[in-house]
This record gives C-alpha cells, structure tokens and sequence, in this order.
C-alpha cells in the first residue's frame, strides 16, 4: 500500500461537484415553485448546470435526516470521522422508528445505486482519477491505473476506485472521498472484494503517512538458483502494517515476480563475477551529473522518494531488494 497524501485540492474540486449533485437529488433544484430546492450560487458549477432531478422514490424521513452541513461531512470527512456521522444520522433515521435495514436500503438508493453505479460512474470517475494525479495502484504498486480518453473524447483508461469501507457494509460512504481509493481491477474485484478492512486493525493510505516505513519487501532463496519474494513487518509490534500486508495479499501478488523483477535484480548481484548493481549504479554515469533518483529511475524504472513511489509500478518493491542486495555481500 502507498500513502496517497491528503490531496486538499482534489477533495475541494470533488467535493464541489457531488455535494451539488447530492443535494439536487434529495431537495431538488431551486426554482420559484421549490423555494427550499439547491442552488449553490456559482453559475459555472457543472452540476447544477445539469438537467437533475430530485430523486423522488426516497424516504422522507430519510432525507429529512440531511443538512447542508451533514453532507459536506459525509463527502469530505476522514475516515475516522466518517464512522461517526454514519452512527449520527443511522441514529436520527432509526430515531424515527425505522430499523437499521431500512436505513442500508435508502443509503443504497441513493449513495450507492444512483450516486456511484450511475452518476459517479458515468460523471465523475475520469475526473476524480486526474484530479488525484496516482499513476499506479495504491494497494499494489505492481499496475498503472493511468487516465487517458480516446482521440474522440471516449472512455478510453481509468483506474477502478475501491471503497476502503465497503458499500455493502456502510452503503452512506459509497461517495465519500476517503473511501474512494484508486486501484488496479485484481486488488478491487479480486483481493478488496472479499476483505473487510478497520481502522484499529488496517493502514488506511489517506491516514497513515508511514505506511511505507512500516514494512519492506525482501527474498527467501529456495535453493540456489530459486528465489521467492517475501514481505515483512518493520517494526515487531507493526501489527496494522502485517495485517494490512496479509489482507491485501501483498506477498501474493508479488509472488508472482519471483522469476522476473526479482531474479533480474539477483543476477545483476550475483550470477557474475562483478557486482553489476554497484557497477550499475556507480559506474554508469560516472563523469556526469547524474542524481541518485534519477539514477535509479533510468537504470531500474523506478522512483525512489516515498511520495513518488506512485509514479512507477514496482517502486518500493526494487527499492528494498536493491537495497538489500547492495548491503549483503554474500550469497544467501
Ligand atoms: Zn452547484
Ligand atoms: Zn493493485
């Protein structure tokens, strides 16, 4: 998993368009006939320039529990502070002699049916994915999710987005920002589907700026010209940092390039007399003005500061094995 920063201007540029959004649908839009409906007042928003329509199948009771306030929480809040105003307005709705289903199935409606399968969907998910700037995805680091359209303008690429609380669980947190966590299609239909991740138990890439300090990849050779790429915990109490590597399946996925990317990188230590990564890296360039990250861009496709390991698939995972095989000087 990366830490994705806290991307202040996205959430502003995302949450000004799905707030709108959310209050058309449940009070419809201004007009003299709807005095109490939603304007926002910017004549270029884009989306109440729309032709939306209130969504008139939901529960009154339901969308008497939403204020102008209690919204904008539910868009922009972090993630612990989400849990809490689910709990607020689940309690004012069942305070009204609903149960907690009926509350699921009315945050369903209109959070995940109508605002994410089909307006978020068709609307906002290219968006978001350039306004976020993430070029590989946050659980794995091992695939691009990069944005790009069609000459025409069509769909062309977009990265899926994960709900890090999933919507089958907290349906009210289908929209909200820091639940919306760029990612490949194996980590969010194959790994994150069947996961179910907490904040006393799991990293969350919005919250937990050490995430890449908290564990680091490294190898087991299984004889001496098989290798296997292994994941462990920093730090021995760095149980959210294990849990988190154990529920997304990281060694999993990077099992898969014991014989390729890691190999690679044990030959150049090893399969020769020279140590071909010192050479590499300090040899190379040598009468040239070359920085360390660039170096390591050029030679191993990859970004070596934190804050871009993004940028390059395989980032950390090179990083830690050069580093590791740099330090060894014996074969293990
Ligand atoms: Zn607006
Ligand atoms: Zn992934």
């Amino acid at each position: 998993m990366i830490y994705l920063g806290e991307q202040k201007e996205a959430l502003q540029n995302y949450s000004n368009e799905i707030t709108c959004w959310l209050k058309i649908k449940l009070w419809g839009k201004h007009s003299v006939a709807n005095p109490h409906g939603h304007n926002c007042g910017n004549e270029l928003c884009k989306t109440c320039s729309k032709p939306l329509k209130i969504k008139s199948d939901l529960n009154p009771d339901f969308v008497g529990c939403f204020t102008q306030r209690n919204i904008e929480y539910i868009i922009a809040s972090k993630p612990d502070e989400l849990l809490l105003i689910e709990e607020v307005i689940k309690r004012m709705f069942t305070g009204r002699g609903y149960d907690e289903n009926d509350f699921k199935e009315e945050c369903k409606k209109l959070f995940v049916k109508a605002g994410y399968e089909n307006y978020f969907y068709k609307n906002l998910n290219y968006q978001l994915a350039q306004w976020l700037d993430i070029h590989t995805c946050t659980y794995c680091n091992r695939q691009y999710i990069l944005v790009m359209r069609k000459t025409n303008g069509e769909k062309g690429m977009v990265p899926q987005f994960d709900h890090w609380f999933t919507k089958s669980k907290h349906p009210l947190l289908a929209l909200s920002f820091y639940n919306l966590i760029p990612s490949c299609s194996i980590c969010n239909s194959s790994i994150k589907s069947t996961a179910t991740l907490n904040l006393e138990d799991h990293l969350h890439p919005y919250i937990d700026t050490g995430i890449s300090k908290s564990f680091r990849f490294s190898y087991l050779a299984k004889s001496p010209s098989e290798y296997e790429v292994i994941c462990k915990k920093y730090d021995p109490s760095g149980l959210k940092a294990q849990n988190t590597i154990d529920i997304l399946e990281t060694k999993l996925l990077y099992k898969g390039h014991s014989k390729k990317e890691l190999q690679d990188l044990i030959d150049l230590r090893y399969k020769y007399s020279d140590n071909y990564l010192d050479t590499l890296l300090n040899k190379t360039f040598e009468n040239l003005e070359v920085s360390k990250s660039d170096k390591y861009r050029l030679i191993f496709g990859i970004e070596i500061d934190e804050s871009n390991y993004h940028k390059r698939p395989f980032s950390k995972f090179k990083k830690d094995i050069v580093d590791e095989l740099i330090r060894t000087s014996k074969r293990v």
